[in-house]
This record gives structure tokens, sequence and C-alpha cells, in this order.
């Protein structure tokens, strides 16, 4: 199953063009089974997002969120809303163990490469003075430890800052995602992740994120998805 685990809609993310009809005309022309809807704002309400389902044909739409941490943002699985407290690392991780989440690393070196004083827009290391070169040291930073697994592909940063993302994620042995951040019509599943299950719920994404068998694709120029080679 295809499945764009990043996208933003208009009607849950202040920053996105993509409204959900174009979404849904999108996925008719990549091969494209279900995207994940992990808007800025907190997940759909319950009845927003069955409404929305019925318009879709065969495009499974999945309840997520997308969470702005203290070092960065994180893509997160299983919430049905915002909680006080997850903005800071330590307590979301505590916050998605009671509720059974599953939260991902989003994006997590973009502008990591780039030259001052752009590169002080990462997230992850804005706070070193000195900051880290290798995998070995990038890979002491703490997040690391606190998140499920890495989106490795993400389709609004640039390739070398998702190559250093895919590369700590195998050094670490954490599982990696792929997803487009799509805020518009042509972003849509730029980068997805092909999982071997078939998914229906959000709770067989969970189950199948933590015990199935999934690798982080693309899509090439005839939209086809190839799973991304290194
Ligand atoms: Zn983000
Ligand atoms: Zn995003």
């Amino acid at each position: 199953m295809n499945i764009d685990m990043h996208v933003h809609t208009s009607y849950g993310s202040s920053d996105s063009n993509l409204s959900l009809d174009e979404l849904h005309n999108r996925s008719k022309i990549i091969n494209i089974d279900a995207v994940c809807l992990t808007e800025h704002g907190g997940p759909w309400s319950e009845q927003s997002i069955n409404q929305a389902q019925q318009r879709m044909d065969n495009l499974k739409l999945l309840n997520a969120m997308e969470i702005e941490t203290e070092v960065g943002h994180i893509t997160a699985f299983g919430f049905t809303q915002y909680i006080s407290g997850m903005r800071n690392p330590e307590s979301l991780r505590q916050i998605a163990d009671k509720e059974d989440a599953f939260i991902v690393l989003a994006h997590p070196f973009r502008n990591f490469t780039q030259k001052p004083p752009y590169n002080n827009n990462n997230l992850l290391f804005k706070d070193y003075k000195i900051k880290p070169e290798t995998i070995e040291d990038i890979a002491k930073h703490p997040i690391f430890e606190l998140v499920d697994a890495i989106e490795v592909l993400n389709g609004g940063t640039v390739l070398r800052e998702n190559l250093w993302a895919w590369d700590i994620a195998e050094y670490l042995g954490k599982p990696m995602i792929g997803g487009s951040d799509a805020h518009s019509f042509n972003g849509v599943g730029r980068y997805m992740t092909v999982f071997e299950d078939e998914i229906v719920s959000v709770e067989s994404l969970l189950y199948s994120l933590r015990n199935g068998s999934y690798y982080p694709a693309q899509l090439d120029d005839n939209n086809k998805v190839i799973p991304f080679r290194r």
C-alpha cells in the first residue's frame, strides 16, 4: 500500500493551498492508496474526516497531526487531539506512550546544510554553539531516542538534507518514513511510504508501523512509485 505520510490541506493548515478536491484528483493521477492528514493545527474531528472520506472514492484518509516541538517538527499518528505539553519532546514521548501513539521526527535536517545565517533555521541544533558534523556526534542528540521513527524523505526538504536523515536513521537502526509534506496539488506523493500490509484505519497503520514491513519511496518521472535508493 502506498501512503503519503505527510500532507497538509487548506482545511486544517492555514499555510496550505491544497483543497480536499485537489488531493482527491491528484490521487487519481498518481498511484497512491492513502494519505495521512498531518495538519499543523491538530487532527481533524472524527465527524469532519468521516464526511470527507465519503467524497474520496478509493483514497483512504488517515487522521494524524504535525506538532511543533522545542527541537523541531514531529508528525504524530494515533492522537485524536492536541494535548497540552506536546511542545516538550520528553513530555510528548510520555503522552504518546499513554495514548499509544507513534511519533516521527519530521525533516530533521531542513536548513542544516545552508550557509549562515540560513542554517540557524535548523530547529534541531539551533541552540548548539558548535554544530556537530559527524554522524556519530549528530546521533547523540537526545531527540533521536525519543521518537519511534525518522522521516528520511520529505518533499519540502532538499535532497542532501534528506540524505543526512537517511544516514542517521540507518546508523541508529530507526524505522524510515517518507512523506511529501505537500501544501499544494503538485507536491502530493513526491515521497511516500510503501507498506506490505493492507491499511484500513489509523489502528492498522499503528500496528504496521510497529510490526510491519515498509520502506520509503518516491515518484519517478512517469508518476510510478519506486523505492528510494540511497
Ligand atoms: Zn514541518
Ligand atoms: Zn508538514
